[in-house]
């Protein structure tokens, strides 16, 4: 049996930490694998996880099954962050997963046994994983355009053009904030737009939200989430709790499916919860407790937004002091666009010959397609990289 398997494609990121790890040069900088480091190249349990950690182990009593949903008070704590009442309760069916990973993988699931004939329309680029989990799905995905290499921004022209494309019934999947991998993002008149196109076509709106509180803020990167949730008929959000809780292998994540019929909820959460089971029974729980434990004790949550605004700022500084850097080593407005980008990534729109050549004579490492993760940089090595980035003739 085994040998009918077929080699898989190697995850490029993985590949490429593999390759910063052999790298032997003392000066190196890894800008590729998205996770949030701090200025010593640490990505640090938050102190509030650490606290809701110790209550949880103080105070547990069990470690027997939750609910094929997971525990309710996270799926609660997790709508009131992402949506703060901007669409009501008896109107959300939500199951906590395995990561935002999990939470797409059953949105998709979902989509395909309601609409095997749903096409999902993603934006050229999108995180990678979405394509390839559609692909092994079976399912159908066409592309709308979304960054302009021009302007460092959206093209959002054309993205409006592609989407027009879009039938009754075929799915948009939309980044809620902090666009992987580009970090360019619309407007809220921009997302309007969307929001009536949705309508207007009967579409269905998907929302992938992984980095709330990466970009402008907690309600700030939830807003668009919030406008199209209470402006459409139905959607489908797949919340991430990896990064701005630092939970990443805790695998902590939680899936919505919306409806405007409330009598629709019951369905949508048994569908949920079936889907659930197919593929891992009960959701994993302990970085759920951790979250909910959080977001429900009213210190621990203030002091998690507190280093989570910490960290949303340490990476608004190292945008701005690259622009700032390669203003002053250009001339020109040319990477203006890298303080404006949010969150953790930033598409700086070169070949991949460029890319290379940074890694080969600079040793900064950065994905194929030009991602660089912000979080990757520090104070001191800004300056490093803006004068490669000349050297290297981008
Ligand atoms: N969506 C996007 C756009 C992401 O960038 C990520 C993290 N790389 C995720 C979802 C899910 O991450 P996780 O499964 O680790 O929660």
């Amino acid at each position: 049996m085994f040998e009918n398997l077929k080699e898989q494609p190697a995850d490029k990121i993985l590949a490429l930490m593999q390759m910063y790890r052999d790298d032997p040069r003392e000066q190196k900088i890894d800008l590729g694998v998205g996770v949030y480091k701090n200025a010593e190249g640490i990505t640090p349990v938050m102190r509030a996880v650490k606290a809701a950690e110790k209550r949880i182990w103080e105070e547990q009593q069990t470690k027997s099954y939750t609910g094929l949903a997971g525990d309710p008070a996270f799926a609660d704590a997790m709508i009131g962050l992402v949506l703060d009442g901007a669409v009501d309760r008896d109107r959300i069916a939500a199951v906590a997963t395995p990561g935002g990973t999990g939470a797409c993988r059953q949105a998709f699931e979902l989509i395909r046994m309601a609409n095997p004939k749903a096409r999902v329309f993603v934006s050229d680029p999108t995180w990678p994983n979405h394509l390839s989990i559609l692909n092994y799905l079976g399912m159908e995905t066409v592309t709308y355009r979304y960054f302009d290499s021009e302007t460092g921004g959206v093209d959002f022209d054309g993205m409006m053009a592609d989407l027009k494309d879009a039938h009754p019934g075929d799915v948009v999947l939309l980044h809620g904030c902090c666009h992987n991998p580009t970090g360019a993002n619309l407007n809220m008149v921009e997302w309007q737009e969307v929001v009536n196109l949705i309508n207007e076509n009967e579409l269905v709106a998907m929302i992938d939200i992984a980095y709330q509180g990466f970009g402008d803020g907690l309600d700030e990167d939830a807003a668009a989430t919030r406008l199209v949730a209470s402006s459409v008929s139905e959607c489908l959000i797949a919340a991430s709790c990896s990064k701005n809780f630092g939970v990443y292998r805790e695998r902590t994540g939680l899936l919505m499916a919306i409806s405007d019929k409330p009598e629709q909820t019951k369905l949508n959460q048994g569908t949920l919860a079936f889907l659930n089971r197919q593929n891992y029974s009960f959701p994993p729980d302990h970085g759920a407790r951790v979250v909910a434990t959080i977001l429900n004790d009213p210190e621990l949550r203030a002091d998690w937004a507190a280093e989570l605004e910490e960290v949303r700022q340490s990476m608004l500084g190292l945008r701005q002091q690259l622009a700032d850097e390669l203003r002053r080593l250009t001339g020109s407005d040319r990477f203006a666009f890298l303080a404006q980008h949010r969150g953790m990534f930033s598409r700086l729109g070169t070949s991949p010959e460029k890319v290379a050549r940074l890694r080969d004579d600079f040793g900064i490492y950065m994905v194929g397609d030009s991602r660089m993760n912000i979080a990757g940089l520090n104070q001191a090595t800004v300056p490093i990289l803006a004068k490669a980035i000349v050297d290297a003739g981008i």
